[in-house]
Parts: structure tokens; sequence; C-alpha cells
């Protein structure tokens, strides 16, 4: 029997500014703990937030990216809890009337097709600070490090649109690809800058042709992508055997959504498919032990008593603003998808894995496309010998922009390649007019890299002379047909493929350093004497 996986994702990506959301603190990460704070964000009384403008237009960036309605009229609200890590006892965040609803997000879902998934709203808020439990051991300590509390926050809620965890993982995937090119977020999981929180239930058909729904779940603070694919995979499967469990049989009988003994969610509608209304838990992810555990019934809205945050004044944008942000936008990596395909006569394939590795690869590739003459072989250089040395060395091909956000710490975005896209052109160009064969032609990639020479002078300083003469070659061509004799035969019983055998005999007495193209048409020509 199967069910149907529903899947809705809340990402929060922490946005690339140096200063915090309403305070002036630094946002570097790994700074002593505490050591950036201010009256403000550690909510000292009679302190004043001040928006961060910056902030403000990094969220408008990702917005439009992801295809939203921007808001003429935001304004903050605050969201009241309390925990030890929230010194102010409320979040400044965006409640009825967040900066942006009604996005959209194309995701690949297998090769050359793709899946719009609807994105809520995004809106931003303030990060917390974080708790550290039992440092010393004996469980008896907990401490808490507000250097992340009032770090800006963009909060992207998606529809209920993901069908496995692997359209999940995807959709992750895409965001981060999409903040990441905008520079808006670096998307770092491991540093806490891209959290997601995954709500999960499914749908078991009936008998009768109607479906029972699980209670809703969602799983808290995933920090990892595997991780959210994994805890998906677990959850949804832990909820079709619980309740088989429980209900046995009974389940198919009695109204939709019996199982849900205390319904709380309204019933969304969406293209013809219900989703049915559930109550609501959370659970958080073990990652050792690959589990998930069931915590508590969820907070509503109610809950959080929301109201507007009265310290600052609503933020009203203007179409010009929007222009500006959007013609700064640049080409989005679905666009660039699209486009490596039609100007290079890339397979879809091909294209997805350079658009995957950032606007500065693909540019990287294009120029090595053009010298070349050969966007084909661009690729596979750029894909697979580039790559493969990129990644061994820890370098990249450089940053696209001169905007990147300085006091990052994060020097290792400035190691660069030193073969440039210019002397991979020239490579290949080479390679294909004196007809080295490939490990030659690795091995001048190889030296390349290293000595930061063009491709002529690298194949001349490893004294690659590739056998011009005519005479000489003819010579060993000669040889290679004598030595050869039943492969000649089976050439003259029409078996065209059996020329290869000897030309590889000529390559092999060459060290691959003839021309391919003279070898071939010597062969020949002595092959039909
Ligand atoms: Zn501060
Ligand atoms: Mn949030």
């Amino acid at each position: 029997m199967s069910y149907r996986t529903i899947i809705g994702l809340e990402v929060h990506a922490q946005l690339l500014t140096r200063t915090k959301l309403f305070c002036g603190c630094s946002t570097t990460f790994g700074q002593p703990p505490n050591s950036a704070t201010c009256p403000v964000c550690i909510g000292m009384p009679g302190t004043l937030p001040v928006m961060n403008r910056r902030a403000f237009e990094l969220g408008l960036k990702a917005a439009l990216a992801l295809n939203c309605t921007i808001a003429a009229f935001t304004k903050w609200d605050r969201k009241n809890y309390y925990y030890p890590d929230l010194p102010k006892n409320y979040q400044i965040s965006q409640y009825d009337l967040p900066f942006s609803s009604d996005g959209w997000l194309e995701i690949p879902i297998s090769e050359g097709t793709s899946k719009r998934i609807g994105i809520i709203r995004a809106h931003l808020e303030e990060d917390a600070g974080k708790m550290l439990h039992d440092e010393k051991g004996g469980g008896q300590d907990s401490l808490v490090d507000l250097n992340r509390a009032g770090t800006p926050l963009l909060e992207i809620v998606s529809r209920p649109d993901l069908r496995s965890p692997e359209e999940a993982r995807a959709y992750l995937e895409e965001i981060r690809l999409l903040l990441r090119e905008l520079e808006v977020s670096d998307c770092e999981m491991q540093e806490g800058s891209l959290r997601c929180d995954a709500n999960v239930n499914i749908h078991v058909p009936r008998p009768d042709g109607s479906f029972t729904a699980t209670p809703l779940i969602e799983i808290k603070n995933l920090n990892s992508i595997r991780g959210v694919e994994r805890a998906l995979k677990y959850e949804a499967d832990r909820q079709f055997h619980e309740l088989q469990e429980k209900l046995g049989q009974e389940w198919q009988h009695g109204p939709p959504g019996k199982f849900a003994d205390d319904v709380v969610l309204s019933v969304l509608r969406k293209q013809g498919e219900q989703l049915l209304p559930v109550f609501k838990a959370t659970a958080g992810w073990d990652d050792k032990r690959g589990v998930t555990d069931v915590q508590r019934r969820k907070e509503e809205a109610a809950d959080y008593r929301y109201f507007p945050e009265p310290d600052l004044v609503p933020v009203l944008v203007s179409p010009s603003q929007l222009e500006q942000v959007r013609a700064g936008l640049g080409e989005l990596p679905a666009a660039q998808k699209t486009r490596l395909q039609t100007d290079h006569g890339l397979s879809s394939y091909d294209a997805d894995v350079l658009v995957r590795q950032g606007r500065a690869f693909v540019a990287y590739f294009e120029q090595a496309a053009r010298v070349s003459g050969d966007a084909k072989e661009a690729c596979n250089w750029a894909v697979n010998d580039l790559l493969q040395t990129l990644n061994e060395k820890k370098l990249t091909v450089g940053r696209p922009s001169q905007a990147v956000p300085d006091g990052l710490g994060r020097p290792s975005y400035e190691q660069t390649s030193p073969l440039s896209a210019v002397h991979l052109g020239e490579l290949i160009r080479e390679v294909k007019s004196i007809g080295l064969n490939k490990q030659r032609a690795r091995e001048v990639f190889t030296a390349m890299f290293e000595n930061g020479l063009s491709a002529k002078e690298t194949i001349a300083r490893l004294g690659f002379t590739v056998v011009a003469d005519e005479g000489q070659l003819l010579e060993i061509v000669r040889r290679a047909i004598a030595a050869n004799p039943k492969a000649v035969a089976d050439f003259k019983k029409g078996k065209t493929k059996a020329a290869d055998a000897i030309k590889g005999a000529v390559m092999r007495e060459t060290k691959g350093l003839a021309k391919t193209e003279a070898v071939q048409r010597l062969l020949l020509q002595e092959l039909e004497k």
C-alpha cells in the first residue's frame, strides 16, 4: 500500500550584512561569546531599535528572485515568548503584513523536468542567541551566547507542495544556490546561517477514494540538507506505521481526518488537491540515532500574542526602489540553465552541473568555450579536470563581482585558480589543432595549473613536439601496417574499425605525439594501396 507524503519547508537564512538587524553590532561568525553585543541586542530597557537598510534590501533581492509580490507597506511585529536566549522576551518579526508573499521557485525533479514550488511568504526577523548545554559535563550547567541575538534572518515559507524527501532536498539546494548567487546569504548550514524546519504528514488512500491524513509534525532545526532528507524519510515512514498500529483497519472507515483528535489547521486547497485538517506537534531530529522524537503540541499563532512593534516605523517600498533592486539581480540560475542549453548546445544535465557551481564558474566556462570554439569540450574540461583539481587544491575560479561584504572572515573565496579561462580555451584549441591525445593533454593541463603559462609555451616546455614531418610519420605508419597483418586483412574485408588498432600502434610509437588527422590520412592512403 502506498501513501502520499506532504511536505512544506520553513527556511531561515542569515543575511550577509556586516551588522545586526536593529543595532550596529558585528555579525562576524566565531567571535568570543557575548562580545558582539550592545544594550539594544541584549534587551536593556529604554533602548530603541533602528532598522538595517541593507538587510531590507537583501530581503527584497531574494523575494524578487523568488517571484514574490512585494508589499508597498510593511510593518514589524513582536512575537512574544520566554526563553533564556531571548533577553527581550520577544522577537521582532513580521506577522500579518510580511514584506513579500505569493511567490514560487522552480526545482529540478528529474533529468530535464522541473516542478514549481509555491512560496507562501518571505519575511524578515531577528535571530535569537545560542544556548550551550552541559559544556563542563555532569549535566549541571547551561550557558548563553548572545552574539547571534539580533542577527538578520530571512524566513522563507513554502507551500506544502513538496511530495518526497528528494524534492525537499532539491528545493533546499535550489534555495541555497539562489541565495548564494545573489550574495544574500552564504548558507553555511554547519555555521547555522541556513536552518530548516520541515512540516510533514502523509495521506493514506481509503477504499472510498478519500484519504486519511496523519497529524502534521514539524521537525525543528535541521542543520544539513542530508539531515532534512533523512528526517523526512524516517518521519513519513514512522507516521505510516503508527497509523496502522493504532487503528488497525478502522482508519479506513469513518470520516476523513478521524485520526486527528485536535483539529487546529484549516483546510488548504490547491489545484484540486485537498489537504485535510490535522493537529500539529513538533519533533526533534537525532542525527546520530537517525530518529525523530515527537515532543509537544505546536504553539498556535495566538499563543505568541503578536502585536505591532511600537518602536519601529513601518517600511514603505517605492516602485523605483523595487526597479533598482530588480535591475541588480543579474541572471538567475533557472534562466542561466536555459540559456546555456540554447547558446552553447549543452545538454540539460551539463547545463545543470555548470549552473550549480555558481555564476563565476559559468562565466569561466563561457570564456573558455568562446576561446576554444568548442563548448562541449570546454564543458567536459570544466566539469571534470578543472573541478576536480580546484576541489583538491581548495580553490575556486574567483568571485564574479566585487560586491563581497568584507569582515566576514572567509578568505578562501579569494583563492583563485592559476589556470585562466583564456588559457583553458587555448589548451582545448591547441590540443585539437596539433592532435594531442587525452593523456598528453591532461599532462599539459596539470603543468599549466602549476606554471600559469599559456598552452603553447607549456607544450614547448614539456617538449611535446608533435611528429610533423610527414616522411617520418609515413615510415612509422608503414611499420605499424607491417606489424599488424590481421588488422589489415580485416580492413580489406570491409571492417573499417580494424584501422583503429593500427592507428593505436602509431600513437604508441610516437608517444601520442602525432597529429591524429595526419595519421588517419596516411593510414587510409597506405591501406587502400
Ligand atoms: Zn547590538
Ligand atoms: Mn522564524
